[in-house]
């Protein structure tokens, strides 16, 4: 599932191609997309507006329109957007397809169907689209403000992991980054948020940002389900850097000595060294 880095790669590649452009014409060939409004709402929404800007928050797309209405893609498992030429062919499951007044076309694809595209009322977010409104800060969006952090972290008393996942606490972060964050602070994936100190403190802060910072200028992660592409259709590299996630058995490449681990964690495959996350 795409997370903040993916998400981000793919708003990088629409702000350079939507931003000024007005949506000529709209075909939604699926009303599961839009399923909280319906296909009459999303080609009315789009057609004729033009985009103002492109912003992200969390693994939600936020593409803000000249109507004064915002609209919201989230991908989901398997979702992608896509920029391609006025005559390209469109692949299988491809659920809106949006043309463009310079001629090219924005197509969402999703074989599995989980994603969603949908226009709202940036003023009444919070009746339309209630999840965006709950959602914590963006670490690459917004920076990391240290004394929030620690304040959170010792208020919540949660393990390390389902923290970082919880997207009211930190917007963004899912399976593989919470894996690779809490590798890179040294933090086992169950260490309890409230008795952390503060130099772990700030080891957890860097390696968020870190993190997620570099996962971006590789082009995000594409792991082997090859579901994660940018808008050109390119997969991202970051997954050629995981230190430990999916890589059971590997030795850790930070202490040279553990072997990757793999356990469960709030219900989620989760890996880490035993060497060096303490
Ligand atoms: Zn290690």
């Amino acid at each position: 599932m795409p997370e903040a880095p993916e998400v981000e790669v793919v708003r990088l590649g629409l702000a350079s191609g939507l931003t000024g452009r007005r949506f000529a014409e709209v075909a939604v060939g699926r009303d599961r997309v839009v399923r909280r409004t319906s296909r009459t709402a999303l080609i009315a929404g789009l057609t004729g507006a033009r985009v103002d800007e492109v912003d992200r928050h969390g693994k939600y797309l936020i593409i803000g329109l000249d109507t004064g209405r915002s609209a919201m893609i989230h991908l989901r498992m398997s979702g992608q957007v896509l920029l391609v030429d006025g005559d390209a062919g469109a692949p299988a499951h491809t659920h809106v397809d949006a043309r463009l007044d310079d001629g090219r076309r924005m197509l969402f694809v999703d074989p599995r169907t989980f994603g969603e595209v949908v226009v709202f009322d940036p003023m009444r977010v919070a009746d339309e689209v209630p999840e965006l409104a709950r959602l914590g800060p963006d670490p690459l969006r917004d920076g990391l403000d240290l004394a929030a952090l620690r304040a959170g972290l010792r208020s919540r008393r949660r393990a390390l992991k389902p923290l970082l996942l919880d997207q009211s606490f930190i917007a963004g972060i899912g399976n593989i980054y919470a894996d690779e964050i809490c590798h890179r602070a040294r933090l086992r994936p169950t260490r309890r948020s409230d008795g952390l100190g503060l130099a772990a403190e700030r080891r957890l802060a860097s390696a968020i940002v870190d993190v997620l910072r570099e996962a971006v200028a590789a082009g995000g992660s594409t792991l082997s389900d090859a579901q994660y592409v940018g808008v050109d259709g390119r997969p991202g590299e970051f997954q050629r850097e995981h230190r430990v996630h999916a890589r059971p058995g590997a030795r850790c490449s930070t202490c040279g000595r553990g072997r990757i681990r793999r356990s469960t964690v709030a219900q989620r495959g989760t890996y880490h060294c035993p060497v060096c996350q303490r």
